[in-house]
């Protein structure tokens, strides 16, 4: 068997222990002679795995009472949708725009509300993150949305605006699990399962519940929160077999200490390559200090045309999708949970190598 380190943005890679785990598991699951694909969602296995992910999940991320857990499909996008359909009141709510993803979720927002940037780090191809202040908030706004890891641009929040009490909705895709939060500073958390969960097709909502049951009217019945909290995420057939998968994902993590010490990882693989990017004078990061994401970490060689050459060397040494986003250009090293720290450190050996035989 061959494994490379693949640094892909998403879909991206799953610890090799849950591929194993669900390897052994595929063809019979727990003595039943099916595969988790093949359970019914309503049988009392496949409640065990429901079940089991959303305590688990709860556990990880310390999730207080009052909020809710689904486990819903339509992928983060859907969300940007979702989010004005079921939080909308008075018609009007705040973005900050941080990147591409943001963009999308404003795009989306418009359709249903008056959408009203606040912040934004367009003008300096958002290579950071704006600062927010309480009193640039619409106290009147349904709600304020941020992006809190900016995959493409590699920018992230280190610390959460404070919107009173205007609901926060996070879209939290790329970064979910990788650090520790606090659940409670937030209304609405949403999250594609495919960067740090698990595979795609499942998305995981957190959503506090009194922001549960306000939907509109024209809110498609799939995409009402109330829909999916008054069934226990089970209206309607959900991704059982992302959930299985994540559920040992969350397995995983728990076994490994939890988010306290994932973060403890994380900062430490994003600290080793961020600082042998400053010390060479070949590479260099496009994002800002105090915004840079420690999951997605974009770089460049600057004055030089070595990116495609940089990329198809590195997958000959097994290091995999490390093409920049199209929109950025240059490389970027997606570190999720998953990435172990080797991963990095031969990352590091590949560029140093590059650099010589390109100085
Ligand atoms: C990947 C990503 C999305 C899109 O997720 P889908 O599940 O493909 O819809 C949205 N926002 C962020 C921050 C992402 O990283």
């Amino acid at each position: 068997m061959k494994r490379v380190h693949n640094f892909s943005a998403g879909p991206s890679m799953l610890p090799l222990a849950v591929l194993e785990k669900a390897q052994a598991d595929l063809p019979d699951y727990q003595g039943s002679g099916m595969s988790v694909m093949e359970l019914s969602h309503r049988s009392g296995l496949f409640t065990d795995i429901i079940t089991n992910a959303e305590k688990l999940l709860r556990e990880l991320m310390n999730i207080p009472d009052h909020y809710k857990v689904l486990f819903v499909q339509g992928g983060a996008s859907q969300q940007f949708a979702a989010v004005p359909l079921n939080l909308m009141k008075n018609g009007k709510a705040d973005f900050v725009n941080t990147g591409s993803w943001s963009k999308k979720a404003i795009k989306e927002a418009k359709k249903y509300l008056d959408v009203n940037v606040i912040a934004s780090s367009e003008n300096e191809n958002f290579t950071y993150i704006p600062t927010v202040h309480k009193d640039m908030i619409d106290p009147e706004a349904d709600f304020v949305h941020i992006t809190t890891n900016n995959t493409i641009e590699g920018t992230a929040y280190h610390e959460i605006p404070d919107t009173g009490n205007v609901p926060l909705v996070a879209d939290m895709s790329s970064n979910i699990l990788s650090e520790e939060i606090d659940v409670s500073k937030f209304g609405v958390i949403y999250a594609g399962a495919q960067k740090n969960i698990g595979p795609a097709g499942l998305t995981v909502l957190i959503v506090r519940e009194d922001l549960i049951g306000n939907a509109t009217p024209q809110c498609p019945t799939m995409l009402d929160y109330q829909t999916h909290s008054d069934s226990d995420s089970l209206y309607n057939t959900p991704p059982t077999y992302g959930i299985y998968i994540a559920k040992l994902v969350f397995e995983w993590l728990k076994d490994l200490g939890g988010l306290q010490a994932m973060q403890a990882r994380n900062e430490k693989k994003a600290a080793l390559l961020y600082d042998y990017i400053a010390v060479s004078d070949f590479y260099s990061s496009p994002v800002k200090e105090e915004s840079r994401s420690i999951m997605n970490i974009p770089f460049i060689i600057p004055g030089r045309d070595l990116d495609g050459e940089f990329v198809k060397e590195a997958q000959q040494e097994g290091l995999e999708t490390l093409k920049g986003h199209r929109s950025v250009g240059g490389m970027r090293a997606s570190i999720y949970n998953a990435m172990p720290v080797e991963g990095v450190e031969d990352l590091i050996a590949f560029m140093k190598k590059f650099a010589e035989n390109h100085q």
